[in-house]
């Protein structure tokens, strides 16, 4: 059933679990929900459809020297950022949970994982193992970059289609018809009260027009995006719960860098032979150094994405003079040498970028502003983000080099870096990933984190976190197949004790 809070008028709703938020965290824990016999109450900031009204509460400032995105990066309406993302999924690594000391075994959570990936109408079709190269690749053509005794490995990415990505595509009619959901939009949870025992008895809700409404549950579970997640455990009463020197640090994105170099390949056929697929989507590829490679230079994960320069944009902008001296004859004669032997030449030019793993680091953090305030008379939130930390740069430079090296070890041709990589102005540009990471991690221990294994919160009994702030690190990968496969988990847990 669905409702807007406006039109509620008890003040008081009881139920066994209430989930707040409905971006891809909270609908994959109730996708879960919705088979149980249970009563369920899930609470959603904005509208059932996307009216912009509540947008004005995801306001925040980020004050420090790089900028981040806190505002058009999130969205509150039913579905969340899930309406807004580009659908590009990959699961983190055995080696990004153990190297990061996630508190979760990495094998038990792989089904969660798979669930991910066909929630997301996504095939699964990956080797899960470290150091493999994928079957799953588009690039199987270039294959002598992943030789045995490569550096590389293949690192390949799966998109959900449009609809698939939006989680209310699949479950929204299916929850405001279900019986046990009560879905209840236009309702922005603002504070929780907690008894001396360490439960919490009644989450506070509101509307925009400040109609109020308590909701007491067994179980909480906390979806609201990883920075509100945050701004809300620092501004509710579950604060001075809380004790872990971590908390509110370690805010965490991918920062990304186009166009750090190009990779000039030698001319070369490819057979057409079992490259079908691969002929038809020669969009771009990534790579990533083999995990014992980023062990012994002690540096961060990443990926490089490797995009064929297009011809004819880059005709497009040439002057006519250019063009002529440009014009590649041997490139002309290569294709017909192709052609004539029924196989596809390869595209001699791609442009390189690379997107890294951001370290865990105190200076990059939330805090509760001290001049402004939201409707509901809470500070607004604060995100100070630091430039790039001297490991990033190291991360991004070795990685170059290895790459310069294997390009030639493998007779594929040269990689040469651009002149802004060079005189380090890359590091400056702006970055447009709207990934939001850590904040309130989880951990065994209270004192090293914010949530446990089973993400709740260390100090309260009924209190639980899903969302990327959980990650005790960010990967170099998207992050939201992960907060999806969290879930799961997580309503798998739920349903096991409730
Ligand atoms: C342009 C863009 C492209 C992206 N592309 C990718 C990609 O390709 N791959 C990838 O992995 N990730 C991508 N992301 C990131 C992805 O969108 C997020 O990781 C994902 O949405 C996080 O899900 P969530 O449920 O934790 O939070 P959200 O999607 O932010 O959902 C939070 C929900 O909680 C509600 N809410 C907030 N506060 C309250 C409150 N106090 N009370 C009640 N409800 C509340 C909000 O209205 C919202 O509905 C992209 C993001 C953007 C902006």
């Amino acid at each position: 059933m669905h409702s807007n809070l406006d039109e509620i008028s008890t003040q008081l709703l009881n139920c066994d679990i209430c989930v707040v938020g409905t971006g891809p965290a909270g609908l994959s824990i109730v996708s879960k929900l919705l088979k149980i016999n249970k009563k369920i109450i899930l609470l959603e900031s904005g509208n059932l459809s996307d009216t912009g009204d509540h947008d004005f509460l995801n306001i925040g400032k980020s004050i420090g020297p790089r900028f981040l995105d806190v505002q058009s990066s999130r969205l509150r309406t039913f579905g969340g950022a899930g309406k807004l993302w580009a659908g590009v999924c990959r699961h983190f690594s055995l080696n990004d949970f153990e190297r990061n000391n996630w508190p979760i075994n990495y094998a038990d959570f792989i089904p969660y994982y798979i669930d991910a990936y066909n929630l997301f109408g996504l095939n699964s079709n990956f080797n899960f193992e470290e150091n493999s190269n994928e079957k799953y690749f588009l690039y199987q053509n270039l294959k002598e970059l992943y030789k045995n005794d490569s550096f590389f490995n293949a690192k390949s990415f799966i998109q959900a289609s449009e609809k698939n990505r939006d989680l209310t595509n699949k479950f929204g009619n299916e929850i405001i018809n279900s019986k046990n959901i009560n879905l209840i939009t236009n309702a922005t949870a603002v504070d929780i009260k907690i008894n001396p025992f360490g439960n919490a008895e009644k989450l506070e809700v509101f509307s925009i027009n400040k109609n109020k409404l308590y909701i007491s549950a067994k179980k909480f579970v906390l979806c609201m995006g990883a920075l509100e997640n945050c701004r809300f455990l620092m501004n509710s009463r579950t604060r001075k719960y809380i004790n872990a020197n971590s908390f509110g640090k370690g805010l965490m994105s991918h920062p990304g860098f186009s166009n750090i170099g190009k990779l000039y390949l030698n001319p070369k056929c490819l057979s057409k032979k079992n490259n079908k697929k691969i002929n038809k989507k020669l969009k771009y590829f990534n790579t990533e150094l083999k995990q014992e490679f980023i062990n012994k230079e002690k540096i961060l994960g990443h990926g490089f994405s490797l995009k064929p320069v297009n011809i004819k944009n880059k005709l497009k902008n040439m002057q006519f003079n250019e063009i002529i001296n440009n014009l590649n004859y041997v490139n002309v004669f290569e294709n017909i040498k192709c052609n004539l032997q029924n196989e596809i030449n390869i595209p001699k030019e791609w442009d390189v970028s690379i997107g890294i793993e951001q370290e865990f680091l105190e200076n990059n953090y939330l805090k509760q502003s001290t001049s402004e305030k939201d409707i509901f008379n809470k500070p607004i939130l604060e995100v100070f983000w630091d430039n790039i930390s001297k490991k990033e740069i190291k991360t991004i430079q070795i990685a170059n080099r290895y790459f310069a090296r294997q390009v030639i070890l493998s007779k594929l041709g040269v990689f040469e870096l651009s002149e802004k990589l060079k005189n380090n102005s890359v590091f400056l540009e702006e970055d447009s990933i709207n990934h939001h990471i850590g904040l309130t991690k989880m951990s065994k221990k209270g004192e090293e984190g914010v949530v446990d294994e089973n993400l709740k919160l260390h100090n309260i009994q009924n209190v639980y976190v899903s969302g990327s702030c959980v990650f005790p690190s960010s990967s170099s990968v998207n992050p939201t197949l992960t907060v999806s496969a969290l879930s799961l988990r997580l309503a798998d847990h739920l349903i096991n004790i409730v």
